[in-house]
């Protein structure tokens, strides 16, 4: 152990070849290479007690896409003279099991800032470093490093996108190491190596979903889908975010490779780059925030904020989240994550995040919005834990930093601008379309009544063969009351929060919480 030239190169999130500082640096000198991923069971298991296929952590869709992911990535391996190893279990337990058994002298990694892998990656690093085995753990995952930002910021993450982007600067460029063979992988010990499972192999019925998510995973298809993006190079220079149409769903009105940057399968650096050359050619092109490098930077920004601040993930004892008296109400949460609200515009929404783990930004926003500030004033915590685990995007820092915003925790305060059930979609899809694809019970609806189908005439329901109360439910809440009390209790929880701020610190605001 230690004494070797072999290297094991551990992927977790940063499933690609290109610009991929561990495994370049893996690669670089050994004679051997382990490229490994951990199949952690408690992640990928059946849950038979969840409202909709997965396992507790997260939902068969981007269990698929990570799959997905994790053949392409073995494919690709493959074509370089090596292959994807396979092992299962504690991932900490296992990673060391591997660096007893082989003969290895480095470990190299990409550098994570979840609370998870943090705790993780102590574990493992302690060990290479006590047994003599030299530890890379380069920051691939983000554009910049947080902790140079942060330290940049006097020690403190900021807190608005303006200063982050003052303080940012530009980006280092993506490496551009082309392989045309890796070392092959070394002797394999007494490890058990597998193949990369299907989801029947993980126990999963055939017929488990009815509608699978339309993107696959893996970086083969993150390029061809960036290839596609960049080919409009008008569309990139003027994208405009939040213009863009949350309905349009057979060709979203942005890029979908939100997935592809969670796992990693797409470096953030490379998309940022590809964008920067089509602005060099088009000098009047769009500006952040709104542009789409734009977004790219608000990834960054929420990273930032995520790993600055103790407690991210949770209102009490996060010193930047707002102290609100939400609602526990199991009975509304469930109508909302089930579909079940009465309100097409939100009920189609949550349908298309059950089955394709995507939707529009904008869409999130109807959906986020309603659940907290807007109209049922249930706690951000528990949409936060809907999403973390039916999006194939889903991601811990940018989700919890977005729900905050929309829950005018943190980050967004305009607690009176409330995104209407039922005339914010109409805006954009007057017809209904994208309700009548997700929600096929209102296809027949006509346009007048589909965002708001209770007004129909009992003749047009019958018609419809859409009775209200029976086909499909009526509402959960009266918007215009609800919306209104849901105001009334923001603003005396936002006084309450003042009045807390103003007489004591920041610092006794943290301990009275
Ligand atoms: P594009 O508009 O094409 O943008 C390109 C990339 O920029 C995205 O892929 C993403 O990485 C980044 N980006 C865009 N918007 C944002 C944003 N507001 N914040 C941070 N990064 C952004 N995004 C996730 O990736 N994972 C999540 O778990 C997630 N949860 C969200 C929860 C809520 C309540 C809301 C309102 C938004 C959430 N978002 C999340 C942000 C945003 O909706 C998605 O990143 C975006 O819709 C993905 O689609 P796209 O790749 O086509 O985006």
């Amino acid at each position: 152990m230690g004494s070797g030239s072999g290297s094991l190169v551990w992927f977790r999130k940063g499933i690609r070849i290109h610009d991929n500082p561990a495994l370049e640096f893996a690669s670089r000198t050994a004679s051997h290479l382990y490229p490994v991923f951990v199949i952690d069971p408690h992640y990928m298991k059946p849950d038979p007690n969840a409202f909709s296929p997965g396992s507790s952590r997260a939902g068969l869709n981007r269990i698929k896409f990570l799959l997905e992911s994790l053949v392409d990535l073995d494919l690709n391996l493959k074509n370089l003279g090596s292959r994807l190893l396979i092992l299962k279990g504690d991932p900490a337990e296992v990673v060391i099991h591997c660096l007893k058994e082989w003969n290895v002298s480095k470990l190299c990694f990409e550098y994570d800032t979840e609370p998870y892998y943090q705790a993780l990656d102590v574990k493992v690093k302690n060990f290479a470093l006590a047994a003599g085995i030299e530890v890379f753990s380069p920051v691939s995952h983000t554009l910049f490093n947080p902790t140079d930002i942060i330290h940049k910021n006097g020690g403190k993450p900021p807190l608005s996108y303006q200063s982050f982007v003052k303080l940012a600067g530009e980006p280092p460029s993506p490496l551009t190491t082309v392989y045309s063979s890796l070392p092959p992988v070394g002797h394999l010990g007494s490890c058990d190596i597998f193949e990369v499972p299907t989801i029947t192999d993980l126990g999963y019925g055939e017929a488990e979903q009815d509608e699978f998510s339309p993107f696959k995973g893996g970086e083969s298809e993150a390029l061809k889908r960036l290839d596609e993006c960049m080919k409009d190079k008008k569309w990139v220079a003027n994208f405009e975010k939040p213009k863009g149409n949350p309905s349009a769903f057979l060709k979203p009105a942005t890029t979908v490779l939100s997935p592809y940057l969670k796992f990693g399968c797409l470096s953030s650096r490379y998309f940022y780059q590809r964008i920067q050359d089509i602005y060099r050619s088009m000098p009047k092109h769009s500006s952040p925030p709104v542009s789409l490098s734009g977004q790219l930077l608000w990834r960054e920004f929420f990273y930032t904020a995520a790993f600055g601040t103790p407690n991210f993930d949770r209102m009490k004892g996060n010193r930047i989240c707002k102290q609100i008296p939400w609602k526990d109400d199991d009975k509304l949460l469930e109508a909302w994550r089930e579909a079940r609200t009465g309100f097409p515009w939100i009920d189609a929404i949550m349908i298309q995040l059950r089955r394709w783990g995507w939707m529009h930004h904008l869409a999130r926003h109807s959906v986020a919005c309603f659940l907290t500030r807007g109209d049922l004033f249930v706690h951000w915590e528990k949409g936060r834990d809907v999403f973390e685990r039916l999006l194939i995007d889903s991601d811990w820092a940018i989700n919890n930093g977005n729900w905050m915003w929309l829950s005018c925790s943190s980050f967004f305060y305009q607690y009176n601008r409330i995104y209407s059930p039922t005339t914010f979609g109409k805006k954009y899809d007057p017809n209904g379309d994208y309700i009548r694809h997700f929600l096929p019970v209102l296809k027949d609806m006509p346009k007048e009544y589909i965002y708001e189908p209770w007004t129909a005439p009992k003749s047009i329901q019958t018609k419809a063969n859409c009775i209200i109360g029976k086909d499909y439910p009526i509402p959960v809440v009266s918007h215009d009351s609800a919306s209104k009390e849901c105001r009334r209790k923001m603003g005396e929880a936002y006084a309450l929060n003042k009045e807390l701020n103003g007489l004591v610190g920041e610092d006794d605001l943290k301990n009275l919480r």
